[in-house]
């Protein structure tokens, strides 16, 4: 087991795409001789060592280069349940060390002309720039910042390639008008509720137009999922257009596991042109989780933390990723997901930080059930002035029954539901009154969280019992006329 990376699992280090000269070729080999038994190097190119508390990210098998995903967890990866949350690993010594200011920089995507190459002579080159004396003169003044500014003088522009320039700065949005009427809302101080609509399996639109129909006028926004747990439907895109044409307004959701950066600046400046503006970043559920023939598993192209640097920058900066002008950009609303209960509150309250400042402006929570343990979520974000930057809906799902409380606890990653609501269900199964009970446990939730500071709204995930969307609204008095019908 590699000396620095904790329970590693061996996989195979990336190949060059092309073959290299023999110089670079000899020099990938003594770096691979060297970080391969020490940190279980995957020669990615682009080492983020120094970021990540020498744990070596591309262990994770999502290959998330910015944190962990919604179903991190203490024990094990959800993934792959053989070996450890990487990401968990990197935040525990992180903060056990004290670097975890560091791990708010915003890392970029990889470079697949750089897999497989060595990383050194990056490093060697801006230690030659930065001057051989100067180093050896910083590096032993034993003042603790002159070393660390020293040492990220010369790994920070090798990590940080020209076309990306991460940082771990907040970059609040470069408008003022509200682009869309979710963020007009929100903005005027409105507490909204938005709801999701899971996509059709068919070409056929009749129940989706019947599930918009139903619910645009109880909702600020309806959002669309883009293949959730990694089975295909109709894409989000497209639901989205159907909602604007039947006089709705959607939060078209992107899964960042089925898009390359490519694709994602194609639909993106096609959803903007579609008048598609609330756009929600996800990494998405693993493709562990298709029934199908599995793609590829170990890697996505870039994470939703990427998603949102990418999309803000298109949209303040009027650039797409490799620098080119967009002579009009276009305008979203971003958001991001948030997974309060995932893992250990600390780190969630540092990787949602990590999101606000690339570009998310409004989070959607993973499906809460314990109203107590949320304010100490609420209370790390507080103290991370994250509060007033971003807004929170609170994401409730009403139990239809005590086999989806069950499914829910046991298999879908970042969601626990208490022991008290498990067996509350449970005994209203047996008197064959579990949606019934469903519902009260979600009113009497809303009622404990509306009034939370910091929360500005529910998100209202029916997974398919959509009609019931309606009812909770209007019986938690959440109901405004908001729309007209013509
Ligand atoms: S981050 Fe990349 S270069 Fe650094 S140890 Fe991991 S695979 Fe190797």
């Amino acid at each position: 087991m590699p000396g620095f990376t904790p329970g590693r699992r061996y996989q195979p280090p990336f190949m060059p795409f092309k073959r290299q000269p023999l110089k670079k070729r000899a020099l990938a080999a003594i770096e691979l001789a060297v970080k391969g038994p020490l940190f279980g190097c995957r020669m990615c190119g682009n080492c983020l060592l120094q970021e990540t508390a020498l744990i070596c990210p591309m262990e994770c098998p999502k290959g998330l280069r910015n944190g962990p995903c919604g179903g991190s967890t203490p024990e094990t990866c959800y993934v792959d349940e053989s070996r450890p949350c990487i990401w968990y690993k990197i935040y525990e010594r992180s903060f056990q060390l004290g670097r975890e200011a560091l791990l708010l920089e915003v890392l970029p995507p990889m470079d697949w002309e750089q897999a497989g190459m060595d990383a050194w002579s990056g490093v060697f080159e801006q230690a030659r720039k930065i001057g051989v004396r100067n180093l050896v003169t910083h590096l032993s003044s034993g003042e603790p910042g002159a070393v660390a500014k020293t040492l990220d003088s010369v790994f920070r522009p090798v990590r940080q390639p020209a076309w990306w320039q991460g940082d771990s700065k907040y970059h609040a949005p470069a408008y003022s008008e509200p682009v869309s009427e979710l963020e007009r809302r929100l903005k005027a101080g409105e507490f909204v509720v938005t709801a999701e609509i899971a996509p059709p399996l068919t070409v056929k639109t009749d129940k989706l137009k019947y599930n918009i129909a139903a619910l645009k006028n109880y909702v600020a926004a309806l959002n669309f999922t883009d293949n959730a747990s990694a089975v295909p439907r109709m894409s989000s895109v497209a639901c989205s257009k159907i909602a604007i044409e039947e006089g709705a307004e959607p939060v078209m959701q992107i899964s960042a596991r089925d898009k390359t950066r490519v694709g994602l600046q194609s639909e993106v400046i096609g959803a903007a042109a579609l008048g598609i503006r609330n756009m929600l970043c996800l990494t998405g559920d693993s493709m562990a989780l298709t029934p199908g023939p599995k793609g590829r598993m170990d890697i996505v192209d870039i994470d939703s933390i990427q998603m949102l640097w990418i999309l803000r920058r298109m949209r303040d900066e009027g650039k797409y990723l490799d620098g080119r002008e967009i002579k009009t950009p276009p305008q979203y609303f971003l958001g991001a997901a948030a997974s309060p209960f995932a893992s250990n509150m600390k780190f969630q309250a540092l990787r949602e930080q990590k999101k606000v400042n690339a570009g998310a402006q409004f989070f959607q929570t993973n499906v809460v059930f314990e109203a107590d343990d949320l304010d100490l979520w609420l209370s790390e974000l507080a103290k991370r002035d994250v509060l007033e930057k971003v807004y929170i809906l609170i994401g409730i799902s009403p139990l239809k029954s005590y086999r989806m409380a069950k499914f829910m606890n046991e298999k879908v990653p970042g969601i626990f539901v208490p022991e008290r609501v498990m067996q509350r269900m449970e005994v209203a199964e047996q008197k064959g009154n579990a949606e019934e009970e469903g519902v009260q446990i979600t009113l009497e939730l809303i009622e404990k969280l509306r009034n939370k500071p910091g929360v500005n709204g529910f998100h209202i995930m029916a997974v398919g019992w959509e009609e019931i969307v309606p009812r909770i609204i209007e019986e938690a008095g959440l109901a405004k006329p908001l729309r007209v019908e013509e």
